[in-house]
């Protein structure tokens, strides 16, 4: 089947999985089962290894020879069938024109999925001090709740946030990624990945036999946490429960042959990871 869709061809019911080409240079497209995943790009920078917990000079030198590396900042968008589907928000920079370029308006969203509570994945929540999405349900781990409610938290934006949709807000409990599943609703699965925040969340997506795990901010800097996944960030609530977490999920996709998007990936976002031959893992980004 096919059907027009962004002012560009795309075929529709292709199986297993197609990458697709777009004109926006911020936005990516892949596809999962019956579900169109794309990549709501806020921007590209270069990091910098100041921010590691960890790292050895040798590991900083073999994995970031010039002394940066790429990152970003992304949101996804998932459309399925009868849903259409926000994971994060960013920053709220790029992310109404990304939307709109694919034909979305902030009424058409029905669900926000957060991965965790930070201003770079909670910017486009609000507008001027309302609800940007409207028509919204919105779903966070009860964990990440409790933490921005108590007074370890201190952030007033994440309270406004909350207090803004609290009437549409759905708390759930994540599970780790091998135990049985929590279906928030047909498609989604909430999986705990804990560190990073106390209540830091991933969501696997699935179609049909197709899966994909958008793993929020599992990784920071692909280039050394793949090798060196041990490797913490200085942003981290709780470094020691975020290395596990990263430890555990790498070694689950890689070997599940699980592809992955994260929210600090540099453009496309998305990609492979398998065991690397010595230390750790690698990354293969999708390409367009
Ligand atoms: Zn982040």
């Amino acid at each position: 089947m096919k059907k027009f869709f962004g002012g560009m061809m795309l075929i529709i019911g292709l199986a297993p999985v197609v990458a697709l080409a777009q004109e926006n240079p911020n936005i990516f497209t892949y596809k999962v089962g019956a579900f169109e995943i794309c990549l709501l790009s806020e921007g590209q920078s270069a990091g910098k290894p100041g921010i590691f917990i960890g790292a050895t000079p040798e590991m900083i030198r073999k994995c970031i020879p010039d002394g940066t590396f790429p990152t970003s900042c992304n949101a996804f968008l998932v459309r399925m069938p009868g849903k259409t589907i926000l994971v994060d928000t960013g920053y709220g920079r790029n992310l109404f024109d990304n939307l709109k370029s694919l034909g979305v308006t902030p009424e058409q969203v029905d669900i926000i999925l957060l991965t965790h509570m930070h201003g770079d994945h909670i910017g486009g929540m609000l507008k001027d001090g309302q609800a940007a999405f409207p028509n919204a349900e919105v779903y966070l781990a009860k964990p990440e709740h409790d933490y921005w409610m108590s007074d370890d938290a201190k952030n007033p934006n994440a309270r406004k946030v909350i207090e803004v949709y609290r009437s549409k807000l759905h708390l759930f409990q994540p599970v780790e990624i091998d135990a049985k599943p929590n279906t928030l609703f047909a498609g989604i699965q909430a999986v705990a990945s804990y560190g990073h925040t106390p209540g830091h969340t991933s969501f696997m997506v699935e179609s049909g036999k197709d899966k994909l795990l958008i793993w929020g901010d599992l990784t920071h800097a692909m280039a050394i946490q793949m090798t060196y996944p041990q490797v913490a960030m200085t942003y981290d609530v709780n470094p020691d429960v975020a290395i596990a977490s990263r430890k555990k999920t790498l070694e689950y996709v890689a070997q599940k042959k699980i592809p992955i998007a994260g929210m600090h990936i540099a453009f496309p976002g998305m990609g492979k990871i398998a065991k690397a031959p010595a230390d750790g893992y690698s990354y293969s980004p999708f390409t367009k």
